[in-house]
C-alpha cells in the first residue's frame, strides 16, 4: 500500500529532513527537528505526492488517504493524550501548507481546528480561560469561513470591528469572553446565510475541508504568479502539515516569534528576530502588530531565550546553513514550529557563504553553490547619490520605518498592486505603498521599484518576499496614514501629504521615505563578493568571455572578470561611433553609400571610407583586451537594415550622396525580403560581395599589426556567421587567409590568428565534422540556432511564447527557450556538433555566444558538453563565472553521492 502520510512526534519521525520534495520544506523540517530532539509538537504530513494525485485525478484524493489520515489522527491523539472534539480537554490542530520551495504566505493555513460548540467549553475549562477559548474559536470560524469556504474577509472583519465598538475595546486583548461568544454566533449565522449549511461541528469534516483548501491553494492565482516570478517549476505540489496546536496567546507568559540564525539583511553572525507577546504566529507574519526585537525576549524570559539560542546553534550546525525559524512560547514552554533555509539579501548571501566556509562549516565549493545568479544581479543595489546634500535630504523626509531590504528606489506612489502592474506595463516606475501587503499583492510587488508599508516587522510578508527579490523595502512606517479611497497618504509626523502619482524615494538601508525623485548610484562590490568570485574562478574549468562591440564595453567586461571577447558584432560599428557618438553620421553614410553602389568599383570606394573607422575600433578593443583572445564576427544582418525606409529620410540621403531619391527608393525596394532572417544575411553577404569581407579582414589584421607593433598582445579570431556548408565556408576562409597573409607578409609581422565559424543552423551542426575541416573554432550562435531548430521567430515568438511557458495554459516549456537553452532539442545539436567537430579536429576550440552564454542553467549545460568557453554580455559575466564553477561543484557532488550509495 502506498504511503501518503508521515507521522512525527515524541522524538520519532517517519519522514526525513532530506525529503523536501515529498514532505515539503516545512514537513521535512518538522521531521528533522523531531529526530534531533528539539521540542516540536506532534503531528503528521500528507505528502506532496497526494497533492499531485489530487490534481491528476480530477481533484480526488488517493483511495488509501482517508484511512491513513484517520490512523494518524488516532496516533496523534494517543501521543498527545487528547482527543479531537473532546468536550473536556480537546486536541486542537493547525493545518498548514508547505511545498519543497518556500513560498512565503502564498498558500493557506488554518489554526485551532477541532473547536466546536462543545469542545470550546472543554478548552475553556482545561485552560481555565474562557476568554482565550472563545477568542480561539472565533479565529477558527473566521479562518475556516474565508480560507475553506472563500467567504468575504471584509464582511467578517466588519462584524469584528462592530463588536469591538459595542464592547468599547480598542484592541483584541481588551475584548471579554462574552464579546467573542457573540462574534462566533454572528460568524456562524453569516456562514449559514452564505453557504446554506450550518458550520461543521465534526472535527474530521473540518479537517478534510482544511486539507482540500490547502491543496486548492497550490493552484490559487497568487501562488501560480509567485512561482512564475520566482521561476519555480517541476514541483509535485504542496504537502499538508497537521500538527497539535500550541498557543502563544494564553497571556503574557506566552508569545510567538520568527528568528534567524544570522542577520538576513547583512549576513552578520548575530541572533536576529522578532517577538510578539501574547500573540499567535500569524500576527507576526501578517505584520498586523509591530513586534519587538528578539533581544527583548532575553529580558522577558531569559530561560526561554537561552534555550532558543541553543536551538539556533544546533540547527545551524545541523543544516550547515542560515535557518529561519518560527517558535511559540506557551506558558513559558518553548515549541519549535518550523525551520527552513532563510531567505537573505544578496549581500548577506555572499557574507554568510564566505563566513561559513571560513568557519569550516562548509567547503569553498559549497559556498559557491550557495550563491544564486540573482544574488549577483541584485548585489549592486543602488543608493541615493552622496551628492544630494544633508539639508535637502532632511527637508524631504516624509516618514521613517523599518529598513527591511537595503538599497534605494525611486518611483511614483501607487496605492494598489493591480494599478502598480498596469502602470509598470506602461513603462512607469512605481513605489507600491500599502498599509500592509498580503500575498494577493505579489504581482504588484514584483513590478514595483520599491515597497513601502505602514505596519509590520522585518519578517512580515512584504519584507520576506521583497528580501527574496532583493527589492528595496521599508515596513512599519507607522506615522503614515494611508487612505486607499482618496489615494493620498499623510505623515502624522510632519503633516506632509503625497498623492497617487507623486514621486517618492525610498532608502531601504536606513528605512527613510523621502518625497520627490532623487538620483541613485550603484555602489562598489562588497568584500565577500570578491572572495567568493575568486573561489569560483579557482574551481571552474570553462573560460568566460564577453559579447562586446566597443572598447568601453570591453573595458567594463574586464572589470567584471571577462577573459576575452567571444563576440564582437562588427555591424554595430557601422551605426555608431561609440568613442565619439557625434561623429557617427560619417560611418553611417559610408555604409549606406556602399549599399547603394551600382558596381564593385563604387562599392570598394565606399568600403575604403569605412575601413579606418573599423580599424580604429578594433585597435581600441585589442588594447582593452590586452592579451586575451578577441573573436570578431564579420557582417551579419541583411543590408536593408542600414538604409532608410521613409521617403523623407531617403530624400535626405539621396541629397547627401548626390544621387536621385528614386535610385535610393529602388535599391531599398530591391533589398526587401519577405523573411529576412532566413534571407540574404550572414556569410551569404560575403559570398555575393567578397569586397565587404576583404575590407573587414583588412581592418582587423591592420589593427592587429598596429597593436602588435605597439607591444599590445593580440589574439584575433575571425568568425564567419550563419555558415551552412563546408564549401561555402571554405571559400570565405580562403579569402580571409589570402587578405590576412598578404598584409602580414607586407608588414613583416608574424602573428597568430584563427579563422572559424558560428554554428547557427541545424545543417551546420549536423555536418560539423565536415565544417571542422575548414574551421579552426566553433561558436554556437544559440539565438539563431534556437530560432532555426525550433522554427520560432526570435522577433515574433514573444506574442505566444508566454502561453507556452504558463503552467496554467499550455506549460509546454519550463522557460523561454531564447533565455534558457532548450537543452533537449537545441542542446542535442550542440552536443552532436561539438563531438563531430572534434572527431575531425580534436583540439577544435568550442564556445557559445548566444544570449544563453549569460544564463546560469545554460552555462552549466555548456560545461557538461565540454565547451571551452562561454561568452556573455558584460553585466552577466559574473553570473557565468559563478555558474561555470557551480557546474564543476555540482558534478563533483553527484559523483560523491553516487559513490556513497
Ligand atoms: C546568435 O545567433 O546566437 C548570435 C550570437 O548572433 P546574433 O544574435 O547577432 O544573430
Ligand atoms: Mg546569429
Amino acid at each position: 500500500m502506498k504511503k501518503w502520510v508521515y507521522f512525527f512526534g515524541a522524538g520519532k519521525a517517519e519522514g526525513d529532513g532530506e525529503w523536501r520534495d515529498l514532505l515539503g520544506g516545512k514537513g521535512a523540517g518538522l521531521a528533522e527537528m523531531t529526530k534531533i530532539g528539539l521540542p516540536v509538537p506532534a503531528g503528521f504530513t500528507i505528502s506532496t505526492e497526494a497533492c499531485d494525485h489530487f490534481y491528476k485525478n480530477g481533484k480526488k484524493y488517493p483511495n488509501e488517504l482517508k484511512k491513513q489520515v484517520a490512523d494518524s489522527v488516532a496516533r496523534l491523539e494517543k501521543v498527545t493524550k487528547k482527543k479531537l472534539g473532546d468536550p473536556k480537554n480537546p486536541l486542537l490542530v493547525s493545518v498548514r501548507s508547505g511545498s519543497a520551495r518556500s513560498m512565503p504566505g502564498m498558500m493557506e493555513t488554518i489554526l485551532n481546528l477541532g473547536l466546536n460548540d462543545k469542545s470550546v467549553q472543554g478548552l475553556a475549562q482545561a485552560t481555565n480561560n474562557e476568554r482565550f477559548a472563545y477568542d480561539a474559536y472565533r479565529r477558527f470560524v473566521q479562518m475556516y469561513s474565508t480560507v475553506v469556504m472563500s467567504m468575504s474577509k471584509e464582511d467578517l472583519e466588519h462584524r469584528l470591528r462592530a463588536m469591538r465598538t459595542r464592547f468599547g475595546a480598542k484592541e483584541d486583548t481588551a475584548v471579554p469572553a462574552s464579546g467573542w461568544k457573540e462574534l462566533v454566533g454572528e460568524y456562524k449565522q453569516y456562514f449559514k446565510e452564505k453557504s446554506g449549511n450550518d458550520f461543521p461541528e465534526d472535527p474530521m469534516e473540518q479537517l478534510w475541508g482544511a486539507v482540500g483548501a490547502v491543496f486548492g491553494s497550490w493552484m490559487a492565482e497568487k501562488a501560480v504568479t509567485y512561482r512564475r516570478v520566482e521561476k519555480i517549476t517541476g514541483l509535485l505540489g504542496t504537502a499538508v502539515n497537521v500538527m497539535q496546536m500550541v498557543f502563544g496567546n494564553t497571556g503574557d507568559n506566552s508569545g510567538t516569534g520568527v528568528c534567524f540564525t544570522r542577520d538576513p539583511s547583512s549576513g552578520e553572525k548575530i541572533f536576529y528576530g522578532d517577538y510578539l507577546t501574547n500573540a499567535q504566529g500569524e500576527d507576526v507574519v501578517a505584520g498586523i502588530r509591530t513586534p519587538v526585537h528578539l533581544t527583548a525576549l532575553a529580558k522577558i524570559m531569559p530561560k526561554v531565550y537561552a534555550q532558543l539560542d541553543k536551538v539556533r546553534i544546533k540547527l545551524e550546525k545541523h543544516y550547515t546553513d542560515m535557518q529561519d525559524m518560527e517558535f511559540t512560547v506557551e506558558d513559558g514552554t518553548l515549541y519549535m514550529l518550523q525551520t527552513r533555509t532563510g531567505k537573505r539579501t544578496p549581500a548577506a548571501a555572499f557574507k554568510i557563504a564566505m563566513d561559513m566556509a571560513n568557519e569550516k562549516l562548509i567547503s569553498k565549493e559549497d559556498a559557491v553553490l550557495r550563491i544564486k545568479p540573482e544574488d549577483i544581479e541584485r548585489l549592486f543595489y543602488p543608493v541615493i547619490d552622496a551628492k544630494v546634500d544633508k539639508k535637502t535630504l532632511e527637508s524631504r523626509v516624509l516618514a521613517s520605518g523599518i529598513n527591511a531590504v537595503p538599497g534605494a528606489a525611486v518611483g511614483k506612489a501607487c496605492f494598489s498592486a493591480a494599478e502598480a502592474e498596469e502602470w509598470a506595463k506602461k513603462g512607469e516606475k512605481v513605489i507600491l505603498v500599502r498599509r500592509e501587503t498580503s500575498p494577493e499583492d505579489v504581482g504588484g510587488m514584483a513590478v514595483a521599484q520599491g515597497i513601502l508599508t505602514a505596519t509590520g516587522g522585518k519578517t512580515s510578508h512584504a519584507a520576506v518576499v521583497a528580501r527574496g527579490w532583493g527589492k528595496c523595502c521599508i515596513v512599519g512606517a507607522e506615522t503614515l496614514d494611508i487612505d486607499y479611497k482618496t489615494k493620498v497618504m499623510s505623515s502624522g509626523k510632519n503633516g506632509k501629504k503625497v498623492k497617487e502619482g507623486e514621486w517618492l524615494t525610498l532608502d531601504g538601508s536606513e528605512g527613510v521615505v523621502y518625497t520627490g525623485d532623487m538620483p541613485l548610484v550603484t555602489p562598489e562590490f562588497p568584500k565577500a563578493y570578491q572572495t567568493i568570485m575568486k573561489w569560483a574562478d579557482e574551481i571552474r574549468r570553462l573560460r568566460v568571455r564577453t559579447n562586446a562591440d566597443t572598447p568601453q564595453d570591453a573595458r567594463k567586461a574586464i572589470e567584471f572578470g571577462a577573459e576575452g571577447i567571444g563576440l564582437c558584432r562588427t555591424e554595430h560599428m557601422f551605426f555608431t561611433d561609440f568613442e565619439h557618438p557625434e561623429k557617427s553620421h560619417d560611418r553611417q553614410l559610408a555604409i549606406q553609400e556602399m549599399i547603394l553602389a551600382n558596381d564593385k568599383e563604387a562599392r570598394v570606394k565606399a568600403l575604403d571610407k569605412l575601413l579606418p573607422f573599423q580599424r580604429g575600433d578594433f585597435v581600441g578593443i585589442f588594447q582593452a583586451m590586452d592579451g586575451f583572445p578577441v573573436t570578431i564576427r564579420l557582417i551579419d544582418p541583411p543590408l536593408h537594415e542600414f538604409v532608410p525606409h521613409e521617403a523623407a529620410k531617403q530624400a535626405e540621403l539621396a541629397k547627401e550622396l548626390g544621387i536621385r531619391p528614386e535610385t535610393v527608393a529602388r535599391r531599398v525596394a530591391q533589398l526587401h525580403e519577405a523573411n529576412p532572417m532566413l534571407g540574404h544575411r550572414g556569410c551569404r553577404l560575403s559570398i555575393t560581395y567578397p569586397e565587404i569581407l576583404e575590407m573587414q579582414v583588412r581592418a582587423i589584421i591592420e589593427a592587429a599589426i598596429e597593436c602588435h607593433k605597439g607591444r599590445v598582445k593580440v589574439l584575433p579570431e575571425i568568425m564567419i556567421p550563419l555558415t551552412l556548408d563546408k564549401k561555402e565556408l571554405g571559400i570565405l576562409v580562403d579569402s580571409t587567409r589570402r587578405v590576412a597573409e598578404d598584409l602580414l607578409k607586407k608588414a613583416g609581422v608574424k602573428l597568430l590568428y584563427l579563422v572559424g565559424t558560428m554554428i547557427e543552423l541545424p545543417r551546420a551542426a549536423l555536418l560539423a565534422n565536415e565544417i571542422a575541416e575548414v574551421a579552426e573554432f566553433f561558436s554556437f550562435g544559440t539565438n539563431d540556432l534556437t530560432q532555426t531548430t525550433m522554427g520560432l521567430s526570435r522577433d515574433d515568438a514573444g506574442r505566444f511564447l508566454p502561453d507556452y511557458v504558463d503552467e496554467k495554459k499550455a506549460g509546454v516549456f519550463a522557460g523561454d527557450p531564447f533565455q534558457t537553452l532548450d537543452t533537449k532539442g537545441v542542446g542535442m545539436l550542440m552536443r552532436w556538433g561539438t563531438e563531430k567537430g572534434r572527431e575531425t579536429r580534436p583540439k577544435l576550440k568550442v564556445g557559445i555566444c548566444g544570449e544563453h552564454g549569460g544564463d546560469a542553467e545554460s552555462v552549466k549545460f555548456c560545461h557538461e558538453i565540454g565547451m571551452d568557453y562561454v561568452s556573455a554580455s558584460p553585466f552577466r559575466v559574473p553570473i557565468s563565472r559563478l555558474a561555470a564553477a557551480q557546474a564543476v561543484a555540482e558534478a563533483k557532488q553527484k559523483v560523491a553521492k553516487s559513490k556513497k550509495k
